[in-house]
């Protein structure tokens, strides 16, 4: 028994060991329907990688990225270090890009309702972009008139259609009268909030849009409104946040009273325990990085007296609807959402670096500029600007939403920077110092 024992040792041993570790691609194969793909990861010291036959270039730190083309079909990686004879074989297929989307499709008006509550009416008929218009209560009245994608038209009026999605509406035969009215209005006004209240004989699609701190609302279908339509306009005050709701029949738009002199502040540290997000050339976790720049955050925050509660203090899994309504319940008007970049495997890691912060609504854009010029001019890295996407944490209107992206996490250049010791001392006092100043600009 010793003896296998032994000569099992002795042959681990000499098993040759890898001098380099591939972060991305995590799999030897891989489908994808992009048209390149990219090498990351790091190689020990003296000593090299070569790709099909290319030897590549490694950092300082021993990190490297590397990007290749991709020919339709299978594409073959030989990775070795030349030493001792191992070849690691990588086969990443590109696929045939899907048939473009189905074209549309009229017919005649046809009488339907919501099947299900939050039912997302968009301005195209496409699941993604900046095209939300509202959310539709479940037995909400529409109407529709042609097909596209997997989206049904809703005719809104004359000038306007929206979009649901198929699955989410059923067909309905309403006698005679298929369009609602306007009934009567009013404010609900306590300590805490105000709310405007509109009536209509039912549920109708209906949309919001905010502009120059003014919040726009039309109500759809309404038989006694020129061109069908109901507009309410309202002037909002600082920081602009407010929910909108329809039921039963009334849409109630509330407006919270908040005290920006100190208002509660979320700090949500992206992904977390099974979804650990990006990964870096050295193997770091996203989800790792995120949780450590929360917590310097945090406690950068409360030495400015500001009052602070996170998502998530520990590596678990929370969904970003557990994360949107646990800052709505704890009252938070301040959201901010930490992670670290990543790029498409087509893309090339060397040319994407540096910051970007996120906003969705308007008046979450200011937070995002303050916080985007004290950070990168804290962190140095890169200023990539603000940019507004569709993201789901910082779509809700209740609170002043921004996700901040600090670092590439495969640019080998960024690599230095979020690798430096005082890298999250200095993410917690940019993010901070761009909190402030917008603070101070709305508080003037
Ligand atoms: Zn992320």
């Amino acid at each position: 028994m010793k003896r296998i024992l032994l000569i099992l040792i002795c042959t681990f041993c000499l098993l040759p060991v890898n001098a380099y570790e591939v972060a991305f691609p995590q799999k030897k194969a891989l489908s994808l329907v992009s048209n390149g793909i990219f090498f990351v990861g790091k190689v020990d010291k003296h000593e090299s990688l070569w790709i099909n036959e290319q030897k590549i270039q490694t950092k300082k730190n021993g990190s490297f990225a590397e990007s290749f083309k991709l020919n339709p079909g299978d594409n073959t990686f030989y990775l070795t270090n030349k030493k001792n004879n191992i070849v690691d074989k990588y086969t990443i297929t590109r696929l045939a890009p899907s048939e473009a989307s189905a074209n549309l499709v009229e017919f005649p008006m046809q009488e339907c309702k919501t099947s299900d509550n939050d039912v997302i009416l968009r301005s195209t008929p496409e699941n993604f972009g900046m095209n939300r218009m509202s959310y539709l209560p479940l037995n909400t009245d529409l109407r529709i008139n042609g097909m596209k994608n997997d989206f049904v038209r809703v005719y809104l009026n004359k000038n306007l259609s929206g979009w649901v999605a198929s699955d989410s509406v059923i067909p309905e035969q309403r006698e005679n009268k298929i369009l609602g009215e306007y009934k009567s209005e009013g404010i609900n006004s306590d300590s805490i909030s105000e709310t405007y209240k509109f009536k209509f004989t039912k549920n109708l699609p209906y949309s919001t849009k905010f502009e120059d701190n003014l919040l726009y609302t039309d109500v759809y279908n309404v038989t006694n409104c020129p061109n069908e339509t109901f507009h309410s306009v309202i002037e909002l005050k600082p920081p602009y946040c407010y929910s909108v709701k329809m039921k039963d029949g009334e849409l109630s738009i509330k407006l919270p009273r908040v005290d920006m002199s100190s208002p509660k502040i979320i700090i949500d540290a992206g992904h977390g325990g099974k979804e650990p997000g990006a990964v870096g050339c050295m193997s770091d976790l996203e989800k790792d990085l995120n949780l450590k720049a929360a917590k310097a955050l945090k406690k950068e925050l409360k030495s400015r007296d500001y009052k602070v509660l996170m998502t998530r203090n520990s590596d678990k899994y929370i969904s970003l609807k557990d994360r949107v309504n646990f800052t709505k319940d704890k009252k938070g008007i301040i959201f901010i959402s930490l992670h670290m970049n990543s790029i498409p495997e087509y893309a090339d890691p060397n040319t994407h670096k540096g910051s970007e912060t996120y906003y969705y609504n308007e008046f979450s854009k200011p937070l995002a500029k303050s916080v985007q010029l004290a950070l990168t001019k804290s962190l140095g890295t890169r200023d990539n600007g603000v940019k507004q996407a569709s993201f789901a944490v910082i779509r809700p209107t209740e609170y002043v939403g921004i996700l901040v992206e600090t670092a590439f996490l495969i640019n080998p250049e960024d690599v230095e920077i979020y690798k430096s010791k005082d890298y999250f001392k200095k993410v917690s006092k940019g993010v901070t110092n761009g909190i402030e100043t917008y603070l101070n600009s709305i508080n003037q």
